[in-house]
């Protein structure tokens, strides 16, 4: 068991069938999964798909699964980080019980890709901040971004004793659907991510220092200025953002 590769094998079976089952699998979709470790999803995932394509970065893993895995699976050893998807096969519904190390790089690469459904297991602080609303302690940049590209869901806790070995903390399903046009508009995407991620690195000044101390911005015509960026909704953020755009711009 490699602990820098977050192998927390799922053991509880009812477990595996319920996040696969929450995928609504048929024999029309191409799964992609991260990390099959000993295969528990990636065997119920394979009896519902056409087709399931699982990367695993472990070479001891990928020895042990190779022969044992039916024919509709496709098993790739690599780092899913450095894997380009559009080498892969087309797939539409992405189901895994992901690494904890790579939570955060790894949701914004599937976001770039074209799934309809996700079905993912994230430890529970995580999970958290993916979904969390305005003003609550967890409303991060991870929130922002997360809610400007997918819609996303909490299903289920799954304790952590359902994991061997046994993680520290709890973990939670998550649904992501991949949205089809942004909630907002943005004028520049690349400025809201730049302009959400300097914002939450000051998420106790309010608006107006911050757009002093980083922009030399002085202005009183910009709107939420003695807010935080906590207390704004993303839509608020993105409208600050475009009007942020045409100022420095
Ligand atoms: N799916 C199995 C289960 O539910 O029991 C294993 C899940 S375990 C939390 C994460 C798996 O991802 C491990 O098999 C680990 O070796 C693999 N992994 C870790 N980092 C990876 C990476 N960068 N690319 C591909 N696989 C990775």
């Amino acid at each position: 068991m490699k602990k820098s590769l977050g192998q927390n094998f799922l053991i509880d079976r009812n477990v595996a069938e319920r996040e696969v089952g929450y995928a609504n699998i048929t024999k029309d979709d191409v799964v992609l999964e991260v990390g099959p470790g000993k295969g528990i999803l990636t065997k119920l995932l394979a009896d519902k798909a056409k087709e399931v394509i699982t990367i695993e970065i472990d070479e001891k893993i990928v020895r042990n699964l190779t022969g044992k895995l039916s024919d509709n699976v496709k098993l790739i050893h690599n780092d899913v980080l450095k894997l380009d998807f559009e080498t892969l096969p087309k797939f539409n519904k992405i189901v895994s019980n992901l690494p904890f190390q790579i939570s955060s790089p790894i949701t914004f690469k599937f976001l770039e890709y074209n799934f309809d459904l996700a079905i993912l297991i994230y430890q529970k602080e995580f999970a958290y901040r993916m979904v969390a609303n305005y003003g609550t302690k967890e409303y991060s940049r991870l929130s922002v971004n997360v809610y400007y590209k997918a819609k996303c869901e909490i299903l289920e806790i799954i304790p952590k004793t359902c994991f061997k070995p046994q993680p520290k903390v709890d973990s939670c399903t998550v649904k992501m659907i991949r949205r089809k046009v942004p909630p907002f508009i943005q004028y520049n995407e690349d400025f809201f991510f730049h302009i959400t991620k300097n914002l939450f690195n000051h998420r106790r000044k309010k608006i107006k220092n911050i757009l002093k101390e980083l922009y030399k911005l002085n202005r009183n015509n910009i709107p939420y200025l003695d807010k935080r960026v906590e207390d704004l909704t993303p839509e608020q953020i993105g409208n600050l953002c475009n009007i942020l755009y045409k100022i420095l711009f």
